[in-house]
């Protein structure tokens, strides 16, 4: 798609890696349209060594905000004013925002992750089971610790990582850590409420890839939550459905991570159901 800028419509954008069509972008275009908000969200490939440069750019030219993707997450902080505060904990940005005449670095994946599991479950005194300990893991574990979880284990594949994130827990906020080695299938710790996979394990095109986990230890009424968007229904969510969870998909985490940027940025609530069908017919 081509697009000419036109100043008299507000700029947000992606900048990020090359992507054919940008689901993100049809979801938040959708809310856009919706609303009759006359805004465009464009998808931009920022080259690491042009990072600067772009954010630059997006000052002079107004943007009034922009998501990041891998590989600016972090390398974007040092072009920013100021962070919101679950972001300084994470060290990392998603979504940035014009306050005044200053961007602001926020993240709204583990927010967007929190909305979702707030409309079946509140997080306050729970305890949790993390997969993955990379960028989503450290979003969720710190926004589900900030929202009143008590205990959090992380499992991992790479030991130092798994390690890490489970310290930073213990050290930024209210919440107790641990790590537990994941080298075989890992069962669900006796009195946990909430199991989430934060891994990659399941994205398509890999859709077959089962997570190392001991199904026969999910049990009913347990909250199973998934952060692969697509396909939304992976062997996770369709194993926990099974066994009489309450299940989450990443479809979910996606919109909500998309309705809080666009009412960070035009401070307008967006419909998620629009957004939720945008994206279902992006991803089939
Ligand atoms: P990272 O690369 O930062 O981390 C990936 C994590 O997955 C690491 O913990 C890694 O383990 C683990 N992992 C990957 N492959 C395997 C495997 N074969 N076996 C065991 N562990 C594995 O990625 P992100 O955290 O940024 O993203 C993770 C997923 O979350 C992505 O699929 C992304 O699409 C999804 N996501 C969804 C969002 C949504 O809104 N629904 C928002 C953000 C992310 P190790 O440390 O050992 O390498």
């Amino acid at each position: 798609m081509s697009t000419t800028l036109n100043f008299k419509q507000e700029l947000t954008g992606c900048f990020g890696q090359p992507v054919a069509e940008n689901p993100t972008q049809v979801m938040m275009e959708a809310a856009y349209r919706h609303h009759g908000l006359d805004w465009r969200y464009l998808t931009i490939e920022v080259a690491p060594d042009d990072l600067a440069a772009a954010v630059a750019g997006a000052r002079a030219m107004g943007f009034r905000g922009f998501n990041c993707t891998i590989p600016h997450k972090v390398a974007v902080i040092e072009h920013l004013d100021g962070m919101g505060e679950s972001a300084a904990v994470m060290g990392a940005v998603n979504c940035v925002v014009r306050r005044g005449d200053q961007l602001i670095g926020e993240n709204t994946d583990g927010k967007g992750f929190v909305k979702s599991l707030q409309d079946i479950v509140d997080p306050a005194g729970k305890r949790v089971l993390i997969f993955g300990a990379g960028g989503a893991a450290r979003a969720i574990g710190v926004e589900t610790a900030l929202a009143g979880a008590t205990h959090i284990t992380i499992a991992n594949r790479s030991r130092e990582r798994g390690e890490e994130l489970a310290a930073l827990l213990n050290d930024k906020v209210p919440a107790e850590a641990s790590f537990v080695p994941w080298d075989g299938p890992v069962a669900v710790p006796e009195g946990t409420d909430i199991v989430i996979n934060a891994t990659s394990i399941g994205l398509f095109p890999d859709v077959d890839a089962r997570l190392g986990l001991d199904v026969d230890s999910l049990r009913e009424g347990m909250v199973v939550a998934d952060v692969i968007p697509n396909p939304p229904r992976t062997h996770l969510v369709r194993d926990a459905e099974e066994r009489g969870c309450r299940v989450i998909d990443g479809l979910g985490m996606l919109v909500n991570q998309g309705t809080i940027g666009i009412q960070y940025w035009t401070g307008t609530d967006p419909d998620p159901t629009v957004m939720r069908q945008a994206l279902e017919a992006v991803f089939g």
